[in-house]
């Protein structure tokens, strides 16, 4: 049989060509190479995960081979598998994200946990005022909708485009009704006032020789304004932690993602406002200091102080 340089496209199944990117991937030392390769053939195909597993023996039309070996290229420049599918799961969601929004990060999921739990452990009247600020894809804010309904939620960013894929991401979500969006530089744009129960955000903390130093596909593709916190990597804590109680109820909280060796430093800036109490911090699953909260002061203890 005469040798044939390349397989006829038919010969290419679902199995084989998944075989195929799968050791193409991991050669040139692209994490998570099997899962990578799934999803991207997933989005060529026009279907899920699920659905390969069950069509190992499907053979791949030339226009779908085609369109896969385009993205395994972009994955091998370094450009992120959510960005190239324009899809990343976050909690129960599959949100919407582009290179104007952070991709969302198992990690953050710990915030989530933490500000429903605090949620559930208010004692006063069950539904809270939350704002979610720097929401980005809208993720925390989106998960904390879809999973604790009741509550009237509002969330800004100071990029346009990021509350549009938000925006966009509450109407996929089903919770569109739920949540306000608006563009705005963290609590400058609302008048002060008591008026949220619970404050989060996911402010962008890293360090901007840090950054440098992120991953190439972190520095290359995802949003700088989402990432870098300044030179040392606190600017967005001092900021919110400033005005936060000003706009927080009595009883309220301040809860934020935290980089895993800041807890101290915002601490600091936690106590030199004179604005909260009860500072505490959790970890998050691979075992990092990741969520701080911070309750506003009560009034009483404003006056011990004095
Ligand atoms: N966890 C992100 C990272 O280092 C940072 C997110 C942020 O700055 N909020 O990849």
């Amino acid at each position: 049989m005469p040798n044939r340089p390349f397989r006829t496209s038919s010969e290419w199944t679902v199995l084989r060509i998944l075989q195929w990117a799968n050791g193409y991937l991991k050669k040139r030392e692209i994490e998570s190479p099997r899962a990578a390769a799934e999803i991207l053939l997933a989005h060529a195909l026009g279907t899920d995960r699920v659905y390969l597993y069950m069509h190992h023996d499907q053979p791949l039309e030339k226009p779908e081979l085609a369109l896969f070996k385009t993205f395994i290229q972009r994955r091998l420049q370094g450009e992120p598998v959510a960005y190239i599918v324009g899809h990343k799961g976050f909690w129960s969601l599959d949100l919407r994200v582009t290179p104007a929004v952070l991709i969302p990060r198992p990690e953050t999921e710990r915030l989530v946990e933490a500000a429903l739990a605090w949620l559930a452990g208010r004692v006063s009247e069950p539904a809270a005022d939350i704002m979610d600020l720097g929401t980005g894809s809208g993720a925390v804010v989106l998960a904390m909708a879809a999973e604790a309904g009741g509550h009237r939620l509002v969330a800004s960013d100071v990029s346009p485009e990021a509350i549009t894929i938000a925006r966009r991401n509450a109407v996929a979500a089903g919770v569109a009704g739920r949540v306000r969006f608006f563009v705005g530089d963290w609590l400058r744009a609302l008048r002060r006032g008591p008026i949220f129960d619970l404050i989060v955000s996911n402010p962008p903390y890293v360090a901007t020789d840090e950054w440098l130093r992120l991953q190439p596909e972190i520095v290359r593709y995802e949003p700088r304004l989402a990432l870098d916190g300044d030179a040392d990597g606190l600017r967005c804590y001092r900021a919110i932690i400033e005005t936060a109680h000003q706009h927080l109820k009595p009883g309220g909280a301040l809860m934020m993602e935290i980089g895993c060796s800041q807890r101290e430093a915002v601490r600091r800036i936690a106590e030199g406002s004179g604005g909260y109490e009860a500072f505490s911090c959790v970890k998050d699953y691979g075992g990092h200091d990741r969520v701080v909260t911070m309750q506003k002061k009560n009034i009483a203890s404003i006056y011990k102080d004095c």
